[in-house]
């Protein structure tokens, strides 16, 4: 500020302003003139003037009411006014100038000393203010200083005591100030001149620097995650850095203000998780565990470990499944360590399978080396590898331990602590699950396989477990026996199989599974069938598993192969009884047998002879249509010549007590057969309605037309068939009275080669009769009109009706 003092002098007249100027001018103060009162007013718009004179009598704004103005404007207020005026002296006008604020009033013509001494006075007032001013000003800068000093210094005491890195940077992000953090963790002196190589991981560096530069040149925040390096144990620790930049009023950047925050933790939790979560997903991709455990120790390095192990049990021995690290070469050399290690029952991590418990060891130093009993080559290989630290946990799962899995950490510094060891059960814990899923997934589909075996299997099989009350029952085991497995299933064995103690007296049961017992055929009842089963058991921890199978037709078969050839035999015998004794007669010569003996004698041996050529016509017949080798040759015949022919037959041999009648159309009655077969069936259907009336009575073979069918009734008034009967006498071999207790005699194969024949020629026979009321057999055959005359080749088996 200048020391000299603007005076405002106003006056509309320019020599008194002269005059003005004259007299102040020895006071070497600036002087400012204003021609009217609207001129001072503007010229106190721009000036800071120390004193204004100001004339009264002027034409606009006179002295007074431009005063007036001046003291109502708070910057002019306090300027102190000196009134120049010629007028008068009187009292009105000394009051009204005092009144608009002046500080003097002086009478022109204006002495210069008087006036010179009055100005003097106010101008060294000014400066003396200016000076106080000045000096106020000045203090003001002090004190200021001093406060922003303080308050760096706070700030600085602040930044210090923050946990986290401070540091402020010029625009060209050269740090310029760093807190206190920054050199306990670096290890760096404030004089050093900070080498980024040797703090920044050589991984993040260029990332670090690019980002920086990206900032500089944008004037974006700078942020970014890097690994410093610890100077206490050489650790790299993920870190956060942050900067934002500081602008100038202008909006030019000053500075830069940065933290840099450790992430480590949270990083290494995300981190974590996140491989839990990996993991996790891995080992639930596959059943097949090998391969997923594998993958996971892949996964596991470098992310939480340096090396990762999984060794697991086959058939009892502890081999190793993965090794992992990311140096293929130091795989290689851990590989001549791993024998040794997989048996090193002396070493900490052993106890983890022997205890089910997790170990942690922090710090891996030469006796923990020692501790896996390795050999002096060996040792050395351990000590280049230089493992840190190590976590073993046990792969366990519903109580069984299926081996372990490692975690080691090496080159990269760190070091395992609670942490890391709750992480590693976590892992284990998914591991041992997968492997335990995998095994009971193997199992589950083993015995579905068994259990689809059972269910495919023609054999019966039941189980019977300690307690007797039955657990299994497959689906052939319900077919043989007609009882549904939900009928069976937890019930004791002896309520669904009658006298099943006496029965399971009789089966084997062998005392283990592989040991081999001979099968016994017992009958059993079930529904109040008879049936014969072959069985046997093995005995097992649940109880004893019994297989059998149906062994009821073969057994039927067998008695009727018994029954045969003891029918048979004795229908053979008869006659040939008959043949022999007449023959041996004829031959002896001490007898003298008149002609008409030798010719009864000659005749029992030609009837009985045809008798045996019938027995062995139909058996030879049977096994012809058994084996599908009877030729059938469909014609159109008539019925009512057929039937006559049998009975004119018939007639020649009929007993006494038999009355044998054809009930028949008058018209012919064309029928689709083969000739010689229909004969033989009805031959056949009434010599047994004969032969089955031993007391005599009625029997009649009747012929009528059904619709588009001819229909053969034979009856008779004899013994009669009980209904229960009516399928089985069509059976081969089968007869009603096999003991031959009314003395009627037959082979049991009438009626089934009659049924072959007649389903051979597309016919129907079947027959209806109660015990005692004698018998009406029906056979139904095509009537000729719509039977095309056909004939079907020897092989090929008729179709069944
Ligand atoms: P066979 O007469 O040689 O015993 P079949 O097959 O002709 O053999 O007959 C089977 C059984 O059917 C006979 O043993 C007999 O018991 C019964 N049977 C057949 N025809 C009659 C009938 N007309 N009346 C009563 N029973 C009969």
């Amino acid at each position: 500020m200048s020391d000299r003092a603007k005076i405002l002098c106003v006056d509309d007249t320019p020599e008194n302003l002269l005059a003005l100027e004259a007299i102040l001018e020895p006071l070497g103060q600036e002087l400012v003139r204003a021609e009217s009162g609207e001129e001072a007013l503007r010229r106190l718009l721009q000036d800071e003037v120390a004193l204004i004179l100001l004339d009264v009598q002027m034409p606009g704004l006179d002295g007074f009411q431009t005063a007036a103005l001046i003291k109502q404007r708070e910057r002019t207020r306090h300027v102190p006014i000196i009134f120049l005026t010629a007028i008068s002296k009187d009292a009105e006008h000394v009051f009204r100038g005092y009144e608009t604020g002046a500080v003097d009033y002086l009478l022109k013509p204006l002495d210069p000393d008087v006036l010179r001494m009055k100005v003097r006075v106010f101008v060294e007032l000014w400066q003396k203010t200016a000076e106080l001013r000045r000096q106020a000003e000045q203090l003001r800068a002090q004190e200021l200083a001093a406060l922003e000093r303080e308050s760096t210094e706070r700030y600085r005491s602040l930044a210090d005591s923050l946990p986290q890195i401070v540091f402020t940077a010029t625009p060209e992000a050269r740090v310029t100030y760093y807190n206190q953090r920054w050199y306990e963790y670096t290890g760096f002196a404030p004089d050093d001149e900070p080498d980024w190589a040797v703090v920044i991981h050589p991984d993040d560096l260029d990332g670090v620097l690019a980002r920086w530069g990206e900032s500089v040149e944008s004037g974006r925040p700078w942020e970014c995650e890097y690994r410093l390096r610890r100077s206490s144990d050489g650790a790299y620790r993920w870190h956060l850095g942050h900067s934002l930049p500081v602008r100038g009023e202008d909006g030019e950047i000053v500075s830069w203000v940065g933290t840099v925050l450790d992430i480590e933790d949270r990083k290494r939790q995300d981190d974590r998780t996140k491989f839990l979560a990996e993991a996790g997903w891995v080992l639930g991709s596959s059943l097949d565990y090998e391969q997923t455990l594998a993958d996971v120790a892949r996964l596991a390095v470098p992310r939480i470990a340096d090396w990762c192990t999984v060794d697991v049990f086959r058939d009892g021995k502890l081999e190793r499944l993965a090794l992992e690290h990311a140096d293929p070469l130091k795989v290689v050399l851990a590989r001549e360590l791993q024998e040794t290690m997989l048996r090193a029952a002396g070493a900490a991590g052993a106890a983890a399978i022997r205890t089910h418990e997790p170990v942690l060891v922090s710090e891996v130093d030469e006796p923990a080396l020692r501790s896996f009993g390795f050999t002096e080559g060996q040792l050395e290989i351990a000590r280049d590898l230089a493992p840190r630290s190590y976590v073993t946990v046990p792969l366990s799962a519903r109580g069984e331990v299926f081996g372990s899995i490692s975690l080691v950490t090496a080159e990269s510094g760190r070091t395992y602590d609670e942490d890391d060891l709750a992480l590693a059960v976590e892992l284990a814990r998914h591991s041992a699950a997968a492997i335990d899923n995998a095994h009971l997934f193997e199992e589950a589909e083993r015995r579905g396989r068994a259990a689809r075996a059972l269910e495919a299997v023609g054999d019966g099989v039941f189980l019977v477990d300690r307690g007797g009350a039955i657990r299994l029952w497959n689906p052939a085991a319900a077919t043989i026996t007609g009882v549904p497995e939900q009928d069976v299933i937890g019930r004791p064995i002896e309520d669904v199989v009658q006298s099943w103690k006496e029965i399971s007296a009789l089966i084997p049961v062998a005392s283990k599974p592989g040991e081999l017992v001979r099968a016994e055929t017992v009958p059993v009842e079930f529904g109040g069938r008879e049936l014969w089963l072959s069985g046997s058991g093995v005995g097992f921890e649940e109880g004893v598993v019994y297989a059998f199978r149906d062994l009821t037709e073969e057994r039927a078969l067998e008695e009727l192969k018994a029954e045969f050839v003891a029918t048979v035999s004795h229908e053979l015998r008869t006659p040939l009884a008959a043949i022999y004794g007449s023959a041996q007669t004829v031959r002896r010569t001490d007898l003298d047998l008149d002609d008409e003996i030798r010719d009864e004698l000659l005749g029992v041996i030609a009837t009985e002879s045809d008798r045996l050529a019938g027995i062995v016509n139909d058996l030879l017949l049977a096994s012809h249509l058994d084996s599908g080798r009877l030729p059938v040759s469909i014609e159109r015949c008539d019925a009512l010549e057929l039937a006559n022919s049998v009975v004119d037959t018939a007639r020649t041999h009929l007993p006494e007590q038999i009355e044998l009648s054809l009930d028949t159309p008058k018209r012919a009655v064309p029928v689709a057969a083969d000739r010689g077969q229909l004969q033989q069936v009805l031959v056949n259907l009434v010599d047994n309605a004969i032969k089955y009336s031993p007391d005599g009575g009625n029997v009649m073979l009747k012929v009528a037309k059904a619709d588009s069918r001819i229909r053969f009734t034979v009856s008779d008034e004899g013994l009669g068939i009980p209904p229960s009967e009516h399928r089985r006498i069509f059976e081969k071999f089968y007869r009603l009275d096999p003991d031959m207790t009314r003395g009627i005699g037959g082979t049991g194969l009438g009626l089934y080669i009659c049924r072959e024949l007649v389903r051979r020629m597309d016919g129907s026979l079947w027959v209806e009769s109660q015990l005692g009321a004698g018998s009406s057999f029906m056979l139904e055959l095509p009537a000729a009109e719509q039977a095309k005359p056909r004939r079907t080749s020897a092989r090929k088996p008729a179709k069944a009706r």
